[in-house]
């Protein structure tokens, strides 16, 4: 029978139960932040990309989207801008660790033994880790020992091929991508009605000193608040993306959670 939805928010709790229950149902959690994403994108971008590639990955693997994080770590200046600009709106590290920590094991008390983080934002990856970390290790101590956990970033399934076609002046790396191609690409095949292209600051992509400095220089970011320039950024770039990400985070799943 066809499923009526892949959120499992949405589903009253005895049909969520009834598939949860096996532990088979893998649970897919994105992971996000609030942070500007420059003048031309909205501040839930790092929502809503790994929102939509769990929902993609979970219709072709049978699996669950659990409520996505909407706030993140604090913004790095190299890799998102830097935590000070106005609207974006950030955890500390320890309580994004406890809050995943708290939201895993739930899941696995409601039965769930594969499970997925599906990022859209650099600066959470560490904290995913020590999470998944202290949460593997309290469930050994209760005696629970076949969860299993695939961590993963959208943007690392782009292949050599589709960055050359994405980037046929030259590519400067994910870091810088904050608000650039990538993820304005995205946005404009997805939600075409939240870009204002016209709005987006043609830059030269940003450069930075091989070192950081706290408290961050706000001057060592462009101005307008992102990396790199989103001015060739198209829905068709957006649909290459939707592709390959989701071909290779389907295999992952299907590879791991086997
Ligand atoms: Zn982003
Ligand atoms: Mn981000």
């Amino acid at each position: 029978m066809p499923r009526s939805t892949v959120f499992a928010a949405e589903m009253a709790w005895p049909d969520y139960q009834e598939q949860v229950k096996g532990g088979d149902v893998p649970i897919l959690i994105p992971l996000g932040s609030m942070e500007q994403h420059g003048h031309h994108m909205p501040m839930h971008v790092d929502v809503l990309l790994p929102t939509e590639f769990a929902r993609r990955a979970a219709e072709e693997v049978g699996g669950l989207v659990a409520p996505p994080f909407t706030y993140g770590y604090k913004s790095h200046q190299k890799s998102g801008g830097g935590n000070f600009f106005p609207g974006t709106t950030s955890l500390d590290g320890a309580s994004l660790v406890n809050a995943l920590k708290d939201v895993v094991k739930e899941f696995v008390r409601h039965g769930a033994r594969n499970l997925c983080i599906v990022n859209g934002h650099f600066e959470n990856s560490w904290f995913i880790t020590e999470a998944i970390d202290l949460a593997l290790r309290e469930l050994d101590w209760a005696d629970i020992h076949d969860v299993k956990f695939v961590v993963l970033s959208y943007w690392d399934f782009v292949d050599q091929a589709s960055i050359e076609k994405l980037y046929p002046n030259g590519f400067h790396g994910w870091d810088i991508e904050h608000g650039g191609v990538l993820e304005t690409s995205l946005m404009l095949r997805l939600h075409p009605e939240l870009v204002s292209l016209q709005n987006a600051v043609e830059h030269a992509p940003a450069t930075f000193p091989p070192y950081d400095v706290y408290p961050a220089k706000p001057d060592w970011t462009p101005a307008s608040g992102t990396l790199s320039s989103p001015k060739e950024a198209t829905a068709e770039k957006g649909d290459l993306l939707l592709e390959v990400c989701t071909k290779g985070i389907v295999k992952a799943l299907q590879d791991e959670f086997s």
